[in-house]
């Protein structure tokens, strides 16, 4: 299988630590939080999106504790690649997220073919 982990904490919305040594664990088919503490999964869901809600939804927030930079200006998740917008530098994870924001064909319009301001891209460092 193929999964990848990130080192996170999970606060809560007043900064409280609900999971201190966390990992999330990340694949085509779960996206999941464990806690290395507690040893045992505190959230368990399909993906990012579903966890970011169930977090969401108890005022709880995930913070990387790896270098992560980049986050999708519409969910949250954390990203190595997707769309740019440098006009006003946001960011989206997925076709599905950019098009909460804008139209498929206004994006196409400010991609202009590669010479605009919005595009796919990504930030794998090797
Ligand atoms: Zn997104």
């Amino acid at each position: 299988m193929n999964f990848k982990s990130i080192d996170i904490q999970v606060l809560d919305s007043s900064g409280a630590m609900v999971v201190q040594n966390g990992i999330l664990v990340e694949s085509e088919r779960v996206c999941a939080i464990y806690d290395m503490d507690e040893e045992d999964f505190k959230f368990v869901c399909t993906t990012r999106y579903e966890l970011n809600t169930i977090l969401a939804a108890q005022d709880f927030r995930m913070k990387y504790l790896e270098k992560i930079e980049r986050f999708c200006s519409e969910c949250g998740t954390a990203m190595e690649e997707g769309f740019c917008f440098e006009s006003d530098a946001t960011l989206y994870c997925s076709e599905e997220c950019l098009t909460k924001v804008i139209t498929w064909d206004e994006y196409l319009a400010m991609y202009d073919n590669g010479d605009g301001d919005a595009y796919w891209t990504d930030w794998y460092d090797c």
